[in-house]
């Protein structure tokens, strides 16, 4: 009895919501005194004993915080901030140092600053529109004057900032004409007494707010749901762990993160660096560790068709093809046959830079899937990719090993009927598709192998569908390709249990492209470079961003350019293709381009990944600065695929810091891997894979994977060490709970891939 109240006493301290300690309170009583009645305390007490209580009562709404309306509530749920649970999550997007202040005059053009004065006039100026008046306050200290802005001025602001206040201000400062000004800036309004050092202010946090919310009403919402919820968080990173690193408890993390100490460093927060967000950044790294282990470990359980074929009938293929293979091509196929072999699911990403000879490896070991009876079907994000995988098999496939199919939604009914019949039937060996192979009508005799190209535009449940398609109780092997040449680093974090190939090597023969950066009003060059290309029988790409969409006025319309090349280059014929087309005009378009008889293609980016015409040569990528990095170098990989050296030609006709940066690093690197290193320092991970669209990287919510590389690895160690003693996470229940909860739907889903 007297443990239990010591226990009570202790969690007295504790930041919980109101109706929580009321509860121990009544708890404590009945436990107390003459009398004490531990069955009514034990009852009581049942609720909050249940696994899943902190889980509930962080998931209360934003309406339970004081202050917080039935109106600001629906608001606040529209930014994600829907639960109490939200706010103690929603991190500062930076920290104000509010002991260091600024001499008006002194203030900067474009900074954040805070600084005090005294209000030397205040105002309503003149109707503005609809946004109605605007509330402003000239406000200076003796080194100089600025201007205080709102554009919804209640009727307290108005009353406290009048003639002769002294305040204590904070924002981001702009250039107004010839003065400076500051919208809607936090202010504290000083006391007539109030002597401006001996205010208490530290470092304050700023939140990412919703519309209409006063900053520092919202800071109040936040400090308030963590003053009472912080201590409900639950922890799951091993203690020693945390421990070892000398990192403090979660709840604690999470309220200095929010209330920063008197003596806390600003810049470290602001870095997001140092043991209190590091602990955060742990335990998301911990659960994100733990959820891949268990998904490598469940597959390991799943059954596959072990497919083993002779030497023999692989030599005979790779002998049959128009060229010899590389020693990496060779590497990557021994790799994917040796997981065939298994009867496990081959989960395989095959990484190679544009024109490596990815195909020639699948078609590989779509030989060997049908050497034991199985079927393989491959799948390209677009039909264009689709119909071109299709033609380039028939290619490499010059000798017939394989009974080859396409299957596009464009097929005509009869047609797209035959397929699947065949498919069906057993009748067709390897089947090209794109989304028209996981629709429900599709089956397949007996599918071995999925081989998924250029995985990044592929949903993950296409996927999960696709590998669902597999014999009774087993699935099939899954290879995807992809040319983003993503770091080993990052591979490895984002596809813990993903095995790896790469091609590190072209073709022989291949010079590397030359790039050349024009900007507007350079269009001469271009023209000449064309021109030199078409004397010399080569054929050209031009590529624009878009089509048709043009409502933004400096796009130049693709359909229109295409026209007007035409008229430059009477002597020779021009084609549009782009993705409005139907599959049947855009396959006979690409097919007289690699016949030769258009000379010059104006596309949109559905050249980007796939196309291969060795007799092009010179590529014009127009507004180049409005494409991505891997596009930008995906298209360049279209040239210089033959003989003869190519000419990758960038015009650039705007452009921000992050565009020069991105052509810049075209310009100096032809390497997809250096390429790829540039393009998540300047867009991070989640954009750069493109991932939000495919949800194939469980959304981080303040993990950075290439910036946290170090602590991948510890979270990594960790969850091993928990999952050896405890695989199925049976004596761990909240932790498998909160795996589930936090990333489960994507893992599950991402389960090839
Ligand atoms: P990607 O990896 O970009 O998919 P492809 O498989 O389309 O590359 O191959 C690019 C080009 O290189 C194709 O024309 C293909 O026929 C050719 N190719 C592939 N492997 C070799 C090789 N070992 N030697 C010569 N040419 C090759
Ligand atoms: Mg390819």
């Amino acid at each position: 009895m007297a443990l239990a109240r010591r226990a009570l006493e202790a969690a007295r301290e504790l930041r919980l919501p109101k109706d929580v300690h009321a509860t121990l309170a009544r708890v404590a009583k009945l436990v107390s005194g003459d009398a004490p009645r531990p069955d009514d305390a034990l009852a009581l007490l049942a609720p909050l004993r249940r696994p899943d209580f902190a889980d509930g009562v962080l998931a209360r709404g934003a309406g339970e915080i004081p202050g917080v309306g039935p109106k600001r509530a629906t608001q606040l749920a529209r930014r994600g901030l829907a639960t109490v649970g939200d706010l103690v999550f929603h991190l500062p997007s930076r920290y104000d140092d509010r002991r260091e202040r600024t001499a008006i005059g002194a203030l900067e053009v474009g900074r954040r600053a805070t600084f005090s004065g005294e209000v030397m006039h205040a105002d309503f100026g003149p109707p503005r529109g609809r946004s109605g008046r605007v509330f402003q306050a000239v406000v200076g200290d003796g080194t100089g004057t600025v201007q205080l802005k709102w554009f919804r001025a209640g009727d307290a602001l108005q009353q406290s900032i009048c003639k002769g206040a002294r305040l204590l201000a904070t924002g981001d400062v702009r250039r107004y004409r010839f003065a400076k000004e500051v919208i809607h800036p936090e202010v504290d309004v000083l006391g007539p007494e109030e002597d401006l050092e001996a205010r208490a202010v530290g470092v304050v946090p700023d939140y990412p707010t919703p519309e209409g919310i006063p900053p520092r009403t919202f800071r109040r919402w936040v400090t308030a749901a963590v003053e009472t919820h912080a201590d409900l968080v639950p922890e799951h990173l091993p203690e020693d762990v945390a421990a070892r690193r000398d990192l403090p408890p979660l709840a604690d993390a999470l309220r200095r993160i929010h209330l920063p100490e008197p003596d806390a460093d600003p810049q470290t927060l602001r870095d997001r660096d140092g043991p209190l967000y590091e602990r955060l950044v742990l335990e998301e790294l911990y659960l994100l560790e733990v959820g891949l282990l268990r998904r490598q470990t469940r597959r390991a359980e799943a059954q596959a068709p072990a497919i083993d074929p002779t030497r023999e009938v692989i030599g005979r293929a790779a002998r049959s093809l128009p060229f010899e293979l590389t020693e990496a091509q060779r590497r990557s196929g021994r790799e994917i046959l040796r997981d065939m072999a298994r009867p496990q699911p081959m989960s395989r990403l095959l990484q190679g830079d544009v024109g490596s000879g990815k195909t020639a490896v699948a078609w590989l070991a779509a030989v060997a899937a049908a050497a034991s009876g199985l079927q393989t079907a491959l799948m390209a994000p677009t039909e264009l990719l689709a119909e071109q995988h299709h033609r380039s098999l028939a290619r490499l496939d010059a000798a017939g090993t394989l009974r080859t199919a396409l299957l596009t939604s464009s097929r005509t009914k009869s047609e797209a009927k035959a397929t699947r019949d065949a498919l069906a039937a057993g009748e067709v060996d390897l089947v090209v598709g794109t989304h028209a192979l996981v629709q429900d009508e599709v089956r397949f005799a007996a599918l071995g192998l999925a081989i998924v190209d250029e995985q990044h535009r592929f949903g993950v449940r296409d996927r999960a569908t696709l590998a669902a398609k597999g014999r009774p109780g087993e699935e099939p092997h899954v290879l995807v390709m992809t040319a983003t040449p993503i770091p080993r680093s990052l591979a490895l974090t984002l596809y813990g249990d993903l095995e790896l190939s790469v091609i590190d090597e072209l073709p022989p023969g291949r010079e590397p492209v030359r790039t050349i950066l024009l900007r507007s009003g350079e269009g001469a060059r271009a023209t000449e470079l064309v021109r030199e290309a078409l004397d010399r029988g080569e054929q050209v790409y031009v590529v624009y961003p878009l089509v048709e969409e043009s409502e933004k006025v400096d796009l130049r319309d693709a359909t229109e350019s295409a026209a007007r090349i035409q008229r430059a280059f009477a002597d020779v014929r021009v084609e549009l293709v782009h993705g409005r087309q139907s599959a049947a005009e855009r396959g006979a378009a690409m097919a007289r381009f690699e016949e030769g008889e258009t000379r010059i293609l104006v596309a949109t980016t559905v050249i980007e990944v796939g196309v291969d015409v060795a007799n092009a040569t010179l590529m014009i990528v127009e507004h180049a600065e409005r494409f991505g990095l891997a596009q930008l170098h995906q298209l360049r990989g279209r040239v210089g695929r033959g003989e003869r050296r190519g000419t990758c030609v960038l015009v650039a006709r705007a452009g921000g810091e992050d565009s020069e940066a991105r052509l810049r690093a075209m310009l100096e690197t032809t390497d997809g891997f250096r390429i790829a290193d540039a393009d998540l320092r300047i867009r991070g991970p989640g954009e750069f894979l493109g991932t939000r669209q495919s949800g194939r990287l469980p959304d981080l919510w303040i993990a950075d994977l290439v910036r946290d590389a170090r602590l991948v690895a510890v979270a990594r160690e960790a969850a091993r060490v928990t999952l050896t003693a405890d695989p199925t996470l049976a004596r761990e229940p909240a932790l498998a709970r909160a795996v589930r909860s936090r990333f489960g739907d994507r893992l599950s889903l991402a389960g090839v891939g």
